[in-house]
């Protein structure tokens, strides 16, 4: 069995439709695929009608942003009510956030000289519920300031870059309480990317898991071999279930393809069976 469990749609930062990421996910040869869009489940049902009519498994999934002391930390949910009215609350604060945070970025970057408003970010994030940095960068992309999206990170949107502009994100273990209360599991996504094994520790992936998590995502492009296996062991020793996934964004991130990472079927089974 082939299970990736973090997949994303134009819905959010992707770049295929609902119904092509599904149809993706079989050319993949996968027969699990989870959607799990930023912030949002609005992929859902397209996703949903098109897995049904190619045999293929759909986990209704979310990555909700995260924060635990000022670091952002990226949470997977799979399996939860969408219409739990407090999950449903925090999330519309979360894409509030995104929204109010779009023309301070661009107003940072017309100030360093750039010719940039939300029409060239719109182009790129129409199908979106809300806009993500990725789509400013695609925006960059068009417009000739940078080469690709990771160029467009790596010299204005990454933290301590200056086209990067905080957001409001949820609190880690009250995001991981309102899925586990909205019936579903939750997932730290690629745990140790991008520095945060400073915040998550052993100690408080044991904290995370008293508060109800379920697993973490070892298997990710964002970890070397040796994140792997000290997250593997920490997964271990604390009895959580260890995920494997490609986080998918279409055409949006090289070397992410479908299935590039999978979960263990027993491992599946655990956390969703
Ligand atoms: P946002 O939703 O605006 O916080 O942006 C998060 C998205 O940007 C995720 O899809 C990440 O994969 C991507 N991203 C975050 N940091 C970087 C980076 N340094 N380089 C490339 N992509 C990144
Ligand atoms: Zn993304
Ligand atoms: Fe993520
Ligand atoms: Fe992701």
């Amino acid at each position: 069995m082939r299970i990736d469990l973090h997949t994303h749609s134009n819905r959010s930062d992707g770049t295929d439709s609902p119904a092509e990421l599904i149809a993706n996910a079989v050319k993949a040869e996968l027969d699990v695929v989870a959607l799990t869009d930023h912030d949002s489940t609005e992929g859902w049902r397209e996703a949903a009608k098109a897995a049904k009519k190619a045999d293929i498994t759909l986990v209704k999934g979310i990555e909700v942003s995260c924060l635990l002391n000022g670091k952002s930390i990226h949470l997977l949910g799979y399996n939860f009510d969408p219409g739990y009215a407090p999950l449903v609350t925090e999330l519309e604060r979360v894409i509030e956030g995104r929204n109010s945070r779009l023309p301070k970025t661009l107003e940072r970057l017309r100030s360093l000289g750039i010719a940039i408003d939300e029409s060239d970010v719109h182009r790129w994030s129409k199908n979106a519920v809300a806009t993500g940095r990725p789509h400013i960068a695609d925006a960059l992309v068009e417009l000739g300031v940078v080469a690709n999206r990771d160029e467009a990170f790596e010299q204005f949107l990454m933290p301590g870059r200056p086209g990067y502009v905080d957001r409001y994100a949820a609190d880690l273990f009250e995001a991981i309480g309102l899925l586990r209360d909205a019936g579903g599991r939750a997932v730290v996504a690629h745990p140790w990317s991008r520095g945060s094994h400073r915040v998550l520790t052993a100690t408080v992936i044991g904290e995370l898991k008293e508060a109800g998590l379920s697993g973490l995502e070892v298997d990710h492009n964002d970890h070397d071999a040796e994140a792997r296996s000290a997250l593997r062991y920490i997964a271990r020793d604390l009895n959580l279930i260890v995920t494997g996934s490609s986080d998918y964004h279409g055409t949006g991130k090289i070397n992410f393809d479908l299935g590039c990472n999978l979960t263990d079927p027993a491992q599946y089974h655990r956390l969703l069976g």
